[in-house]
């Protein structure tokens, strides 16, 4: 289990069975997201930036609002999207469900994020990983500027594809295999009825038909 390191003001932390890889300082990735709802494409993207930086965890950390989308769709509640998640990576080693933004509370921002992890985990290296599309509106972030240089930006790319990133920041690429899978698609598909299987998780599937989400699409 990622535990917070002694003197640290945060206890909400799920459970895991990450085994802390035999190196110095914690290496911590955080991979943030709406998550609505989590699928293939995020935990083929979390594994392989854990294992290609060799990070200890990565935590999907679920945003709590996230600013930029409000009023654009109707958004699933914090708690379930985090159940979603927790779900996805149960049985995934090195993989966490992040709910520091959703005990934050409000808007949820980045900067804020890494400095809570920051006390929590003092001295650990931070890296934020995002997707390309994330990755070229980067300066468009609440406190970008404290963003780099809390942590190390990893942007995903995708084989053969290399997009041009927002210039002035050292940015870390991961190349992984990108799958075609994405969350407006999948709840556009509970819409038409068509269906999610294998492009989400089997947990993620169950908890989407029990608790009806999507059915009204948006
Ligand atoms: P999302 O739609 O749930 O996506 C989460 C991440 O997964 C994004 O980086 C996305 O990259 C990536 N992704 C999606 N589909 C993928 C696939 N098939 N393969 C590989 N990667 C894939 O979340 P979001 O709403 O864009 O939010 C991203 C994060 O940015 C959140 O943590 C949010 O809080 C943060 N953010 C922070 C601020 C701030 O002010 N600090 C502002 C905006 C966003 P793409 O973006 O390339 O799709």
């Amino acid at each position: 289990m990622l535990r917070p390191q002694a003197g640290a003001c945060f206890a909400l932390w799920p459970s895991s069975t990450v085994a802390r890889v035999p190196h110095g300082s914690l290496r911590l990735g955080v991979f943030g997201g709406t998550f609505d709802p989590p699928h293939v494409g995020h935990l083929v993207t979390a594994i392989n930036v854990r294992h290609a930086l060799v990070l200890d965890t990565v935590l999907l950390m679920v945003a709590n609002q996230p600013w930029q989308k409000l009023g654009s769709r109707p958004i699933t509640s914090a708690s379930q999207r985090l159940a979603m998640v927790r779900a996805a990576v149960a049985d995934v080693p090195g993989l966490e469900a992040g709910d520091l933004e959703i005990v934050h509370g409000g808007p949820s921002y980045t900067a804020d994020t890494l400095e809570a992890l920051q006390r929590v985990h003092p001295g650990a290296q931070l890296f934020t990983i995002m997707g390309d599309d994330a990755a070229a509106h980067f300066y468009t972030w609440e406190r970008y500027q404290q963003v780099a240089a809390l942590s190390t930006l990893v942007v995903v790319d995708r084989p053969g594809n290399h997009v041009e990133l927002p210039s002035g920041f050292d940015w870390e690429r991961v190349e992984v295999p990108r799958l075609d899978v994405s969350s407006t698609d999948l709840r556009d598909r509970v819409v038409d009825g068509r269906p999610l299987d294998y492009l989400v998780t089997a947990p993620v599937l169950a908890m989407i038909s029990e608790l009806g989400l999507y059915q009204e699409g948006g």
